[in-house]
């Protein structure tokens, strides 16, 4: 048997990873050149606990279980995550108000450990928090990951247990006869196959219609940030939320993996063919100031590193849309807002048994769950980072200096299929510190080039073209 999945973010990457349980050909096909570049790259990060959405919605039936799962998902692959707990802050009556429906929503959906914190108790965990405060709906299971590096991970381990992985390869069409799938169509081929699951993030719904399907509208919801630098991050220690509003959870400010602070997000509504507009704008960014500036009135804005902004795939329903359809053998995972990085390995059990159980397929004897993360040693004991730099020097040599990555963390990364620059920051925090690569930019391109064996200006930035280097000045 062989299935297709569409999309690498961390929706379809676990999806495929999954699959490669059972015995069965898995195909995952993307249209970058790398994992993890669509919506999965610039969210907040949150592992959502599961109180701010509706029960009976698949985003509350997903979005628990996935949370629950993550310190297994964490130490299997070796991925960051962090629970730091949230509180959502009321500032009025009504906010109070918002709150009690809040806590009672999240305990229909199993949410485990929430309560109502007096202004008190709020401001004694976090004294940096708006004096004007009144309480707080405290979320011990909400905590913080890093969304690319799932995706990176589950590939790597999904290819470790036999999948097949199409970089640069966009999906054109899906072929169905007698209502049921039976290939489908790329910019370099034709595969046949028994099932294909629609994960292509903003594309779903263009995925859906390549089928023959109707249902799935989506248009993008964007969302901007402030990055503060790794100073910073000890001002809050939990994820901070407003009241949320009936369109967004509202603009945060909470602790990142890497050290810092991030502001945001907004949320602006673009016409449905804007699915490439990430740029930040004068606007969007003040009211993301504003906005965590009630929170927490004195951030230290100084420490800014970076700006950036996410596009939500927005649908009507506002829901995600999940499972079999009307054509035999094709499985949406469409429409993966707000909380689809939380609930997508709860969804990525799910579908997988759904297909294995409708396809017949028999579990491996031998798949391995485990991937080991690429080591960092800047934060090993000292006689384990000397053990490296015993086998290979460039260990020793660092390259990033804001976060300390050295050569060997480079190589391995381009080792593990690194083709871009990005490919190395996503992998490694190589130009993803305070300079954000102003100093260390040059040396990954160098180390890149070497590697590769391609020219200094043949190595990309991130999509085919976007150079860092035009050529030679003097031959
Ligand atoms: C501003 C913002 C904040 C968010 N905050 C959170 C949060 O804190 N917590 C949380 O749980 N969720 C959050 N989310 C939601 C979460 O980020 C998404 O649900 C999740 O990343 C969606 O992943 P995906 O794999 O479905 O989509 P994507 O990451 O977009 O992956 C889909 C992939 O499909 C590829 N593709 C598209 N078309 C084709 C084709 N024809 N052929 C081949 N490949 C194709 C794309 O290139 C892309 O890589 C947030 C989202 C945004 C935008």
């Amino acid at each position: 048997m062989r299935i297709a999945v569409i999309g690498a973010g961390v929706v379809g990457a676990l999806i495929a990873r999954e699959l490669c349980r059972y015995e069965a050909e898995v195909l995952l096909f993307e249209r970058e050149p790398d994992v993890g570049w669509g919506v999965t790259k610039a969210n907040s990060g949150i592992v959502h606990a599961g109180f701010h959405d509706e029960p009976g919605t698949a985003r509350a039936r997903f979005c628990a279980p996935g949370n629950a799962l993550f310190p297994k998902l964490s130490e299997e692959l070796g991925i960051p995550f962090r629970r730091t707990g949230a509180y959502v802050l009321a500032f009025s009556r009504k906010d109070l108000g918002t709150l009690e429906e809040l806590a009672a929503q999240g305990e229909a959906n199993g949410v485990p450990g929430l309560e109502i914190h007096r202004r008190e108790e709020v401001l004694s965990r976090e004294p940096q928090v708006n004096p004007g405060v009144i309480a707080g709906l405290w979320a011990p299971t909400v905590g913080i990951t890093l969304p690319w590096e799932i995706a990176i991970a589950a590939v790597e381990n999904a290819l470790e247990n036999g999948l097949e992985l199409h970089l640069d390869e966009a999906v054109i069409g899906v072929e169905v006869s007698r209502g049921k799938v039976r290939a489908v169509r790329t910019e370099k081929g034709s595969y046949s196959v028994d099932a294909v699951v629609n994960a292509a993030g903003l594309f779903a719904d263009v995925v859906s219609r390549m089928a023959g399907l109707d249902g799935i509208e989506l248009h993008p919801r964007r969302g901007e940030y402030v990055l503060l630098d790794e100073t910073t991050g000890d001002l809050v220690k939990a994820v901070l939320f407003p009241a949320p509003t009936p369109k967004s959870k509202g603009i945060l400010v909470l602790p990142t993996i890497g050290g810092g602070l991030l502001l945001g997000p907004n949320a602006r509504d673009l016409p449905g063919d804007a699915r490439d507009a990430t740029e930040t704008t004068r606007e969007g960014l003040s009211e993301v100031i504003s906005g965590a500036k009630r929170l927490v009135p004195d951030l230290p804005l100084g420490k800014a590193i970076k700006t950036f902004a996410g596009l939500r795939p927005e649908s009507p329903q506002k829901d995600f849309v999940l499972g079999e359809t009307g054509v035999k053998g094709f499985y949406q995972a469409a429409a993966m807002r707000s909380p689809g990085l939380t609930a997508a390995p709860a969804i990525a059990e799910w579908l997988s048994r759904e297909i294995a159980m409708d396809l017949d397929l028999e579990e491996k004897p031998d798949f391995n769950p485990t991937r080991d993360p690429i080591p960092h040693p800047a934060d090993l004991p000292e006689a384990e980072w000397e053990a490296l730099i015993e086998k290979d020097p460039r260990w020793g040599r660092i390259v990033c200096f804001c976060n300390r990555v050295t050569e060997g963390e480079i190589v391995e990364a381009i080792r593990r299929g690194a083709r871009t620059l990005d490919g190395v920051k996503f992998r490694t925090k190589a130009m993803f510190g305070r300079c954000q690569g102003g100093f260390c930019t040059d040396r990954v391109l160098e180390i890149l080039s070497r590697e590769l064996g391609v020219p200094p200006w043949e190595v990309a930035k991130a999509r085919k073209g976007s150079r860092i280097i035009i050529g030679e000045v003097r031959p």
